[in-house]
């Protein structure tokens, strides 16, 4: 049984008169990672990710993983520690310059910690013989990277060393390449709605990546360093323009809001392919350069996005598929009248939870039975479980208090895993 008293959930309270600690926590999702023991901070711009926080990146990461592989997503896993070699054939290693964290090992080599994958996956497919057949191919992984932020801030949002996927796509021509973005980029408009977020996609500058055209994905957030301008007709969505935007399509005033960039995609073209030498030899005619797109999502700064965007001043909401648990259980205290049979009743409700196919080990106790009900409720409000059973007076008659977004209702446990009919990927 997965139990609170043995889970690893360092809870801390910032005094209200520890000015610098204060001073460096600037958004909510930190604020509330911090004291509710999901996140610790090793460093500047380094966070561990303590139990719960993890388990919710796991089933993020599945979300997004689901979505991708339908479109053809193959994962692989790439080193992190890169040749500076490669990076100096395509120019970026001045382009990004002071952004990369560089190192040197004891022959004398030069490596990066990759920030991104571009030179190494055209570097991978140089020394491949790739046949037409093959493409498009997409190829993703899921793995830290880094950047040597100036200033790491707002936790997860803006971390130097942070989960994200990347996913990379190789076509023969800027046709397929184009087929290849409009599809995937479809897949994460689906992934965002499956997280019931509202992330828009929005036209962008290539910038040092390069390429002929890019999108950034913004959620609206007011701890956002971006701002996206919104048309209320049409939702057409494009970063602000500083003198004030007006929709062409529908000749109106857009709105602007902060927002959070979550990922950025482009369609690289052959600015990587052809100085590594990624080609393609077609069925006539001489070998080319492959076209590359890509497409990024920061994972954990997803996670942190959500949590801004949904999140009260003080207590944690999750998107529902990717909270920590889906259910916590809440047994009687102590001493009380319902306690003899408390605990008996508390591991039936974990164990006919547990293997419902809506809650699938997806479920945890809160064991302290020394807190009342309303303290524990109180706690797991703050965490944000997306449901609250608590084994209370009705249980004797097969009935609990459910408790979803504040309202709680009486149900046996029948009615809530029949009720429970949604698409989540469990762990
Ligand atoms: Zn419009």
């Amino acid at each position: 049984m997965k139990c609170i008293s043995r889970l690893f959930q360092p809870l801390i309270t910032i005094p209200k008169n520890a000015k610098i600690k204060n001073s460096e926590i600037t958004c909510k999702s930190q604020k509330l990672l911090l004291e509710l023991g999901l996140i610790k901070p090793t460093g500047s711009g380094l966070f561990s990710l303590l139990p719960l926080a993890k388990r919710a990146a796991d089933k993020l990461e599945a979300v997004l993983c689901r979505h991708i592989e339908a479109v053809g997503g193959q994962r692989l896993s790439l080193p992190t520690l890169t040749a500076s070699s490669l990076w100096e054939k395509t120019g970026r290693l001045n382009d990004v310059g002071p952004e990369l964290i560089t190192l040197e090992d004891r022959h004398e080599h030069k490596y990066l910690l990759a920030p991104t994958h571009e030179e190494t996956i055209a570097d991978l497919l140089a020394d491949t013989a790739l046949s037409y057949k093959q493409l498009p191919l997409l190829l993703y992984q899921i793995s830290n990277k880094y950047r040597d932020e100036l200033r790491p801030k707002h936790g997860l949002l803006r971390a130097r060393e942070f989960l994200m996927l990347d996913a990379y796509g190789i076509h023969g021509s800027i046709e397929c390449a184009t087929q290849t973005y409009q599809r995937v980029t479809d897949a994460y408009s689906n992934a965002f709605k499956e997280l019931q977020l509202p992330v828009l996609r929005v036209e962008a500058p290539t910038g040092d990546m390069g390429g002929s055209f890019s999108h950034e994905w913004q959620l609206c957030a007011s701890a956002g360093e971006d701002v996206t301008s919104v048309c209320p007709s049409c939702s057409h969505a494009k970063l602000r323009d500083e003198d004030g935007d007006i929709c062409e399509t529908c000749n109106r005033e857009m709105q602007a809001f902060n927002s959070i960039e979550v990922g950025h995609t482009f369609v690289l073209g052959t600015k990587y392919s052809a100085p590594l030498g990624a080609k393609l030899v077609p069925p006539s005619g001489a070998a080319c350069a492959v076209v590359m797109t890509c497409f990024g999502i920061g994972v954990t700064r997803l996670l942190a996005a959500s949590l801004e965007a949904l999140s009260t001043d003080t207590s944690l909401r999750w998107p529902t598929t990717i909270a920590p648990y889906s259910v916590i259980i809440i047994g009687p205290k102590e001493g009380s009248n319902e306690w003899p049979h408390g605990w008996e009743r508390v591991t039936d409700v974990y164990e006919e939870l547990s293997k419902s196919a809506a809650f699938r080990d997806d479920v945890i106790v809160d064991d302290r039975h020394h807190l009342t009900i309303g303290k524990r409720l109180m706690m797991a409000d703050r965490v944000g479980y997306p449901l609250i059973v608590v084994c209370g007076k009705s249980a004797s008659t097969g009935k609990y208090e459910v408790y979803r977004n504040g309202n709680s209702q009486l149900m046996t446990l029948e009615e809530l895993t029949e009720g429970e009919k949604r698409i989540t990927n469990k762990i």
